[in-house]
């Protein structure tokens, strides 16, 4: 272990070691000693030297500044915004994938490719085989591929920075906890967990580990949904009274571990009504303080012997919004939201969806209503959210959607349920305070 460092250690030190050291630092001060002279990694990040700072010494200065091109569309038919400002890929943050299924091969991973941040360094899987064939296709080194036994080793891996947990999730409170305890930031899919008191946990965890936690709502990194939200919260279409909002799809497999309480912790709410839950706070910013909910699961059905099938619910928020929610997984797909104010509305089709949103409003003029559907280039939500955390880590600042983002979902969910089993309202007095978040994500 390092000593007191000297001013000369510090002003060596390159945005690249810095990272490396972080997982370090953490896991040598976690253990009750402080390394690097005693700086916290983010103290070390804001002292080391302007060589390595600003710009670090192998970014070329004005690297992070768009390129500007000579017009030539009139501004409304431009398809995309300012040119990209990637890091070089040595600079990225590095990221190993935790869980190697529908969602980590199908979206993440190939996500990771896109991104100007962030990049993919190493694997976690208990299938060796499938292991082997996802390190081919995006060439990962064998020796940047673990299984779930080997998993803490990536605490001397100095090619990660960050573990994305894509597990079921009754495993991400262990993940988290382990992944922390090596070191590594940590991105953590939704739900956070199965309950508020493992989310507490996972906080406590980072926490004591200095390590940034952040949890994946991808949503609050789509444009629509911010577009939405921005005027909402601008009361651009007068004040907002009630919403709608639904999230459901069909299930086909009992066997699948999004059936069994043990793995998934609930049925439709956790899963997929979460979405209607977080997207309802973030619109209006403002948290429930009394909920109302039923759930219904078809007698005999072997998808719902142990998770609900329907749950519907409504939330009270304090300025007296009324959101009315519900999800199903016995229903054909559908996700969408409505947002009903004095002067409008604002509705969003495909909303939860991993494309295709669809943003359309109306409003009152004279005695006539105008409908407008309000056009915005797509952007890919996982590249977009692991860019942001990517930002987060890079720059040392708090994640938007960080682990008390989960954890206050977890509160109203468990709420949520006691107000189905009892048959009446809960109230929530558990408020989170506005300086939980982390600033606004950049948007490119
Ligand atoms: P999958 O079942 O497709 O993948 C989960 C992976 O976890 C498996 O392929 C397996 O990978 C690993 N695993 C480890 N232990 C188990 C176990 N006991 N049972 C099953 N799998 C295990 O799930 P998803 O990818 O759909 O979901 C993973 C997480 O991502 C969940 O928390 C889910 O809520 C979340 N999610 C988020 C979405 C979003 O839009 N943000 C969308 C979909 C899911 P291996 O074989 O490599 O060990």
């Amino acid at each position: 272990m390092e000593e007191n460092g000297t001013a000369a250690k510090k002003e060596n030190i390159s945005r690249k070691d810095f990272l490396s050291l972080t997982g370090k630092t953490v896991a040598a001060g976690a253990a009750g000693s402080i390394a690097l002279g005693g700086l916290l990694p983010n103290e070390l990040w804001a002292q080391s030297t302007t060589r390595a700072m600003s710009p670090p010494a192998d970014i070329p200065p004005g690297t992070e500044d768009p390129i500007v091109l000579e017009e030539w569309k009139s501004a409304v038919d431009q398809q995309s915004g300012p040119t990209p400002t990637p890091l070089p890929p040595g600079m990225r943050i590095r990221y190993a994938v935790v869980g190697l299924g529908h969602l980590a091969l199908e979206e993440i991973i190939p996500a990771l490719g896109s991104c100007k941040k962030s990049k993919l360094t190493a694997l976690v899987s208990g299938s060796p085989e499938k292991m082997k064939k996802v390190a081919a296709q995006y060439g990962i080194k064998a020796e940047n591929c673990y299984s779930y036994q080997t998993y803490d080793q990536l605490k001397n891996n100095r090619e990660v920075d960050v573990i994305y947990i894509v597990l079921p999730n009754s495993l991400h409170k262990e993940y988290v906890i382990r992944g922390a305890k090596a070191g590594k930031h940590i991105l953590c899919e939704k739900p956070m967990a199965v309950s508020s008191k493992e989310c507490e946990e996972m906080i406590e965890a980072c926490e004591a580990a200095k390590v940034k936690l952040m949890i994946a709502y991808r949503i609050q990194y789509q444009p629509h949904n911010r577009k939405l939200r921005e005027l909402v919260q601008q009361k651009t279409f007068g004040v907002p009274k009630f919403i709608e909002a639904s999230n459901s799809q069909s299930s086909a497999n009992p066997a699948h571990w999004r059936h069994k309480k043990a793995l998934a912790g609930g049925g439709a709410l956790p899963d997929i009504g979460l979405y209607c839950l977080n997207t309802n706070r973030f619109i209006l910013g403002e948290e429930p303080t009394e909920v109302f909910a039923y759930s219904y699961s078809t007698p005999g059905n072997p998808l719902f012997t142990e998770v609900e099938e329907l749950i519907s619910w409504q939330m009270r928020f304090p300025s007296g919004v009324i959101a009315n929610c519900s999800s199903d997984y016995n229903v054909h797909e559908s996700r969408h939201y409505r947002v009903l104010c004095e002067k409008g509305w604002l509705n969003m089709d495909k909303a939860y969806a991993y494309k295709g949103q669809k943003l359309m409003t109306a409003k009152a003029e004279g005695k006539m209503e105008k409908q407008e559907e309000i056009g915005l280039a797509e952007n890919d939500q996982f590249a977009a959210e692991m860019d942001h955390f990517s930002d987060c880590i890079l720059n040392n600042k708090r994640p938007f959607t960080p682990g008390e983002e989960g954890l206050q979902d977890h509160i109203v969910m468990e709420a949520i349920y006691q107000s189905a089993r009892e048959g009446k309202p809960v109230k929530l007095t558990h408020n989170l305070k506005s300086t939980m978040r982390g600033p606004e994500p950049k948007t490119e």
